[in-house]
């Protein structure tokens, strides 16, 4: 039996994994530690998404070579995106590490354990060929499970290394995944978080192999269809859809159903048709816009994030007020705004020149994020003494005598505790004070 801890890197599908492979270990009666000083296998769920976070996870594990030398038994696992990538390279890089696995194949780890036990090192599974039993074990209870719905992407977005780090597209049955939701939320779950990185193109691979697809196709529409029956399921959310599959099936399902949140995360990356172009994006500004509108037309109340790439390759001044505008007019609760970096691998990488220079990168970015804050914080002022419904999720990580929650909308909201109500709870909150991250106010009792 080995002491195993794993420290994840990157995005909510690597804390999912990360999840998963823990209850899989302990499933072959291995036992996951908290504390990375009491562990016997270190394992690094790794994320290539951005360069930075590579030269990150490297820098730990180099470091981690003297900590090996004065405990020889310890052994060191990279899994996840950054192994699928560089694969059996890292061996030459960080000889002390054991194991290498990638996004397809984290079902060996356990084999691996039994392997390096017995002396074995170097060991790597590799191949993007995702097995056929998804692994899909919950550690404890949270209010709100993490769900992978489908894994790989075929979009191929000019900039984006996921394609080649996770594959192409898998998705779940729909009653596979209903019963793990059926689980969390007889165990105690209220929220789920359905989890794809291309999720509006659920089971669009599968039906093009058989032959059915059609434009007006919307399997992720059936299943969210599937979860609204579930009892005791409150809410459900997922991330992140592609508006080139957000046809009006999908449209009306999401503004329909009531358990699904109005506030959807939508990447637009960028405002101008010719940067969406050189992206491989597959839609342009107006259908990314019509998408929105087409929300909003069935459910005004709902609230919109994104994501936006600036200084991509050949972004001109003109191109940049475009993705601006886009931003006035859709009035963003939330944005990540990244500056573009090359990714190795990828094709932009290989054909387009990375000519935006940095400081003008860094003031694009900051006219966003400061353009961005100030909005939300005058939207936010609109909740002043107003009543909002909350899902209670427990002490506040700020201030420990505060509880906290959110609104159905995402908006994060602190109030002081009340005797007789607890989390997974939901509670009316009238709003007394607001910032732009945050409402503050008191839980009203009936
Ligand atoms: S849709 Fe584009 S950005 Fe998103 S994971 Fe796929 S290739 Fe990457």
């Amino acid at each position: 039996m080995y002491l195993f801890h794993i420290r994840t890197y990157g995005c909510q599908m690597n804390e999912r994994d990360s999840e998963a492979l823990s209850c899989l270990l302990e499933a072959y009666g291995h036992q996951s530690v908290t504390e990375e000083e009491s562990a016997d296998v270190l394992i690094f769920n790794t994320c290539s998404v951005r360069d930075q976070a590579e030269r990150k996870v490297l820098g730990k594990i180099g470091i981690m070579k003297r900590l090996k030398a004065q405990k020889p038994a310890l052994k060191i696992g990279i899994i996840g995106c950054m192994a699928q990538r560089l694969g059996e390279s890292l061996f030459e890089k960080l000889p002390h590490v054991d194991f290498v696995v990638g996004t397809g194949q984290m079902n060996q780890v356990p084999e691996f354990f039994t392997r390096i036990a017995a002396g074995e090192t170097h060991l790597s599974a590799l191949s993007l060929e995702v097995e056929e039993a998804e692994l899909s074990g919950h550690q404890g209870q949270s209010l709100t499970s993490y769900i992978s719905v489908m894994r790989g992407c075929d979009q191929f977005c000019t900039y984006c290394i996921v394609p080649h780090t996770r594959g192409r597209e898998k998705s779940r049955p729909i009653p596979d995944i209903v019963k793990e939701v059926r689980e969390q939320v007889d165990g105690g779950s209220r929220e789920v978080l359905l989890l794809g990185q291309n999720i509006t193109a659920y089971g669009v691979a599968e039906a093009r192999k058989e032959g059915i697809y059609t434009p007006e196709f919307s399997a992720f529409a059936d299943l969210l269809q599937a979860l609204q029956e579930i009892p005791g399921l409150l809410r459900i959310r997922f991330t992140s859809p592609h508006v080139r599959y957000m046809n009006q099936k999908f449209i009306e399902t999401v503004c329909r159903l009531p358990k699904v949140c109005k506030a959807f995360h939508i990447p637009l990356q960028s405002g101008s048709n010719r940067m969406l172009a050189a992206m491989n994006r597959g839609y342009t500004a107006e259908e990314y816009l019509q998408c929105i509108e087409g929300i909003r037309s069935l459910a005004p109340q709902a609230v919109f994030s994104t994501d936006i790439i600036v200084g991509f390759p050949g972004e001109t001044p003109e191109e940049f007020e475009q993705t601006r505008q886009v931003m006035h007019q859709v009035q963003y609760d939330m944005a990540y705004i990244f500056r573009y970096s090359q990714r190795e691998g990828t094709r932009a990488a290989k054909t387009l020149k990375d000519d935006v220079p940095e400081n003008e990168k860094m003031e694009r970015n900051q006219i966003l994020l400061s353009e961005l804050s100030e909005g939300v914080e005058k939207r936010n002022k609109a909740y002043l003494g107003k009543t909002v419904e909350v899902l209670l999720e427990g002490k506040s990580k700020r201030n420990e005598e505060r509880w906290t929650g959110r609104t159905d909308l995402n908006k994060v909201c602190v109030f002081p505790p009340v005797e007789g109500f607890h989390p997974g709870q939901l509670c009316q909150v009238k709003i007394g004070r607001t910032t732009a991250n945050s409402l503050f106010g008191d839980i009203i009792q009936a």
